[in-house]
């Protein structure tokens, strides 16, 4: 009668490492005390999913804020889904928000002492331990072909019983190594099974880093996990990277708390210390009043990549992401008037649990706040470097005279209340068209918004007495001063209180009036200081632009 090691040596005879030897090669890490080694892991099938930057930045969070290390691996043994580049693509975007890896895959070569990071090209790690298991009875190789596990399936369904590959439903699970030994040798094709030592009907319980204690049906399914292709499977490759790794808190998405009573029966059959599992909630959308998970086909906000063309600050996104990962973290940032969330203490614990609805209002909050904070010099370079990648015209408009732009981004900054209308570096571009001659042209010819309850040769009258006759050059009380006197002449109320306790003895209110000038400068009846705007435009242009909307009229 053969043995298992025979069996073994067959399977793998390239195989002369052992796990010993990988222990060495890997062994623990030199960190201090509560230090977490945390990871991404993402299969390179796509962009980077919203929800995976919501992961990923917890990690990074965990690692930096206990002094530990967050690395980078990339999960690449499904080739069927693998697009390439997209790896690549994920760093790019990952950087792009700050989220650097301090070890793990670069495009250009790891970096670190526990790779290779990229599971495609561990193979012989995989295969060492497997050839072990082997050893150990623990796992087989399986020959049921695609048309067999159909009929285990059909079999299966006319039961009433679960699917899967378990009990008297494994078919080769209980052939002797003889059996096993001939049908390799015969040249039929095979895979590697996990052997279960697990019973469905008992319950396995773990505790999951944020929702505590956890418990599920044990797993007695032998699943695959080296398949025909020599690639190992998600559910076997995690267990080795992660103990070779050292990994410390497994922080991945919640889908897969259901198969995590496989991967702590593989830690326990290979006596290895499994570690921490955190399981972080999925970011939800309501949809026609029911909450589903972001989804990367229907939701365009699902894909990182929207942000960034949008022109929000990476920050602002990580910011936002933060509130919905501690409920805490709004206050902190009020309390401490700060958006850093390095320097929040991010909590594992008080993790909300519901999948968090995304709102993108809250989003346009945290972003207008983090703009408004944001030095103007820092808001020009950001900008800048959006139009550069993103919007051609724009950059070229800011590019032609750096200097007024810079005006520009200065009207209502350097004051305690600063101007909160920026979200996002494309609503800078929007918001500020006015200020470029082809552009207001533009708007000129569309038709100006005046307000419809004024007879139209008052508005013409007005425009007309205020390019002549109010102040130019001066402060902006001198200026006021003379505009609430034209005002005046019109027969415009200059007491709100008087306006308000008469109205029909006026023509209209002086903010009226002074909507007249705004619409004619601006073409629209909501901007930022007129004064400053009209510092910035200069007296020649203002004159001409009142003038000329009260042509058009
Ligand atoms: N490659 C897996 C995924 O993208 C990783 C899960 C994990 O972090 O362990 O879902």
């Amino acid at each position: 009668m053969a043995t298992n090691e025979e069996l073994a040596e067959l399977l793998f005879p390239e195989i002369t490492e052992t796990i010993e030897d990988l222990e060495k090669r890997y062994p623990k890490r030199d960190l201090p005390e509560g230090a977490q080694v945390t990871r991404f892991a993402p299969s390179p099938t796509g962009f980077l999913h919203t929800g995976s930057l919501f992961t990923s930045m917890i990690s990074y969070v965990i690692a930096k804020q206990s002094g530990g290390i967050f690395y980078f691996r990339l999960e690449d043994t499904d080739t069927k889904r693998t697009i390439e580049g997209s790896g690549n693509d994920l760093i790019d975007q990952l950087h792009a928000f700050g989220i650097d890896h301090d070890e793990g895959y670069y495009p250009t070569g790891d970096k670190g002492a526990y790779g290779p990071y990229q599971q495609s090209a561990r193979r012989d790690i995989y295969k060492t331990v497997i050839k072990e298991l082997i050893r150990r009875g623990r796992a087989y190789p399986d020959f049921c072909t695609p048309e067999d596990l159909d009929a285990i399936r059909a079999t299966q369904e006319a039961n009433k019983v679960l699917p899967g590959y378990y009990g008297v439903y494994a078919r080769d699970r209980n052939l002797t190594v003889d059996e096993r030994i001939e049908k390799i040798k015969a040249g039929t094709p095979w895979v590697i099974r996990y052997r279960s030592n697990g019973d469905h009907d008992k319950k396995t319980k773990f505790v999951d880093a944020i929702r505590g204690e956890i418990e599920l049906q044990d797993n007695d399914v032998d699943v695959v996990i080296l398949k025909s292709d020599g690639l190992p499977t998600y559910h076997f490759a995690h267990v080795v990277d992660d103990h070779f790794m050292r990994t410390t808190i497994i922080s991945r998405g919640e889908e897969w708390i259901p198969s995590t009573p496989i991967h702590l029966d593989m830690f326990r059959a290979l006596d290895w210390k499994a570690p921490k599992y955190a399981h972080i909630p999925s970011i939800m959308k309501l949809d026609h009043g029911n909450k589903r998970k972001l989804s990367k086909r229907k939701d365009p906000e699902a894909a990182v990549s929207y942000f960034l063309d949008q022109g929000f600050d990476p920050n602002a996104l990580l910011v936002y992401l933060m509130s919905i990962a501690n409920s805490n973290f709004e206050e902190w940032c009020i309390a401490n008037k700060s958006f850093d969330f390095n320097k929040f203490q991010f909590s594992l614990k008080k993790m909300s649990l519901d999948g968090a609805l995304f709102d993108l209002d809250k989003l346009n909050y945290f972003a207008k706040e983090i703009v408004a904070k944001m030095p103007a010099e820092e808001v020009l370079a950001k900008t800048k470097a959006w139009a550069e990648k993103y919007d051609a015209a724009f950059y070229e408009r800011i590019t032609s005279n750096e200097e007024y732009f810079g005006k520009i981004l200065n009207i209502e900054k350097n004051r305690p209340n600063p101007r909160k209308d920026y979200a996002k570096w494309s609503d800078i571009e929007r918001l500020t068209h006015y200020f470029y001659e082809p552009l207001w042209n533009e708007i000129l010819d569309k038709g100006l918004p005046f307000n419809e309850k004024f007879e139209k040769s008052l508005v013409k009258e007005m425009l007309v007495d205020l390019a002549d006759n109010m102040a130019y050059g001066v402060d902006e009380q001198t200026w006021f001063a003379s505009v609430k006197e034209i005002a005046a002449k019109h027969n415009f109320a200059i007491s709100n209180k008087e306006y308000k306790a008469n109205p029909t003895a006026f023509a209209g209110s002086l903010s009226d009036s002074a909507e007249f000038i705004r619409v004619a400068l601006t073409g629209t009846n909501q901007s930022p200081n007129l004064h400053e705007i009209m510092d910035i435009l200069g007296d020649d242009v203002v004159k001409s632009r009142l003038k000329l909307s009260a042509e058009r009229l």
